[in-house]
Formats: C-alpha cells, sequence, structure tokens
C-alpha cells in the first residue's frame, strides 16, 4: 500500500495535508524519511512515523455512543442531526455508520463502526441478537402483560412477534407510570412503542440499556462516546 493511502486510511488527513506532512520530513517508515507518497508499505508489519508519534495500523473502529433524544441514528441528512454529526472531528470517518437504528426521540446504547460483517452479525434475524430496553409507560401495567409478551405479542397491524421478556420495575402513584425492561430479540420499526401500544400503554421513554454482549456505559453522558475496549469487541465478534 501507498503510505499516503496508508496515513489517509488511518485519518491523519486530507491527501493534500498528508503531502504537506511527507514535504516536510515529518513522515518516516522504519526510521527513514519518506520522500514521497507513492512510497509502498505493508500495513501492520512496517513502522510509519508522524513526527514521534508511531501510526497503528487499524482497520475497524468501534464506538460507544449514548444516543440523545433528538438526533436520528443515520449515517447523514440534509435537514437533521444525525448520530454521526456527534462524532470529533478527529474520530470522525466517513465509513462509520451506526449499527440498527434508535429513532429520534428513543437514547442510549448505539453502537458505530465501519465493520460491515460486524454489523450483518448483529442485525440478521437469523442470530436472535437481543436488545434491552428500559422503558416508562402510561399507567400502572397489569400483570398479565408479561405473559402476552413472553407467548409473542400480536401489533395492532397483525404482525405476529417473537416471545420478549417484561420485568416490571417499579410503579410510581404520583406520575401514574411504570418503569419496566423488556428484552426483545427482533428489531421491527418502533417495536417497542408499538408492542405497548399493542396492550393499550404509551411509551414516554425509551432507552436502549444493552445489545447483545455491549451494555450502555454508566459513564457516558447522551452525546457522548467512546472506544469499545478490547474485550468489548471481542465478545461481540
Ligand atoms: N423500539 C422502539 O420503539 N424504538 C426504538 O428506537 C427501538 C426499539
Amino acid at each position: 500500500m501507498r503510505v499516503d493511502k496508508f496515513l489517509h486510511q488511518m485519518n491523519i488527513g486530507t491527501r493534500s495535508q498528508i503531502n504537506q506532512l511527507i514535504k516536510k520530513g515529518k513522515v518516516t517508515l522504519n526510521a527513514r524519511q519518506v520522500l514521497t507518497g507513492k512510497t509502498q508499505l505493508t500495513p501492520g508489519q512496517d513502522l510509519v512515523k508522524l513526527g514521534e508519534r508511531e501510526i497503528q495500523y487499524q482497520i475497524h473502529y468501534y464506538y460507544l455512543l449514548n444516543k440523545p433524544v433528538g438526533v436520528i441514528s443515520a449515517s447523514t441528512d440534509k435537514h437533521q442531526k444525525t448520530v454521526m454529526d456527534l462524532f470529533n472531528k478527529s474520530d470522525y470517518r466517513s465509513d462509520l455508520f451506526p449499527v440498527g437504528r434508535l429513532d429520534k426521540y428513543t437514547e442510549g446504547l448505539l453502537l458505530i463502526t465501519n465493520d460491515g460483517d460486524l454489523a450483518h452479525k448483529l442485525l440478521s434475524p437469523a442470530h436472535h441478537i437481543k436488545k434491552t430496553y428500559e422503558a416508562t409507560v402510561t399507567g400502572k401495567l397489569d400483570t398479565r402483560v408479561i405473559q402476552q409478551f413472553a407467548t409473542g405479542l400480536q401489533l395492532k397491524d397483525g404482525t405476529q412477534l417473537k416471545p420478549a421478556e417484561l420485568r416490571i420495575l417499579e410503579y410510581n402513584k404520583l406520575e401514574d407510570v411504570t418503569r419496566v425492561e423488556v428484552e426483545i430479540q427482533e428489531g421491527k420499526y418502533h417495536q417497542v412503542r408499538r408492542m405497548f401500544g399493542a396492550v393499550g400503554q404509551k411509551v414516554v421513554h425509551l432507552q436502549r440499556i444493552k445489545m447483545g454482549t455491549l451494555a450502555i456505559d454508566m459513564g457516558l453522558l447522551p452525546g457522548n462516546y467512546r472506544e469499545l475496549s478490547q474485550n468489548e469487541v471481542d465478545d461481540l465478534l
């Protein structure tokens, strides 16, 4: 691979910025100054440095974002703020995308990556990857709903769902709302909201807290993100 292409892929800068760095003698390959962007290297094997900084070869990037309410789960949009707009310039890459969607008014765990194979695995219905949500719904939830969810609910439009697990956490008498946890194994459009709609309840707050082995990080404020640890990546793969 050409050294300029390598540096571009590692998000060092635009092609012209990289050429400037090379011209200024800032780039070395195995301790030798690089004179032209055409210089060939073997990624992952040769040692590339920008000044004193070692440029590690990385193909896939994985970020855990705590999606806030009000932004959409898309890579780009002409009119609305997207989850990718929350990224710092230094982390942003045009090949990153959100794995699945949370609707505009849902918050919580969203995996952002450029690993298409992992995204496919996590989203493919054949893998039954579980997603857990914490929801606040109107009124006092009848415990019979637990059984309805467990046997597979039918939505108002006739869609038959797979079994889901519902845990009732607490009823708030003052506000007349119930806090619950729901674990689903599908990812149908507005699924959780529509599930509660089917049993006569409205969701007033919805947050995803888990997807497969990946859990929300309580230390991340809405709108913030961090790279996944190697263990978190390994568990997902
Ligand atoms: N279910 C919903 O209704 N909305 C989401 O964003 C995710 C699951």
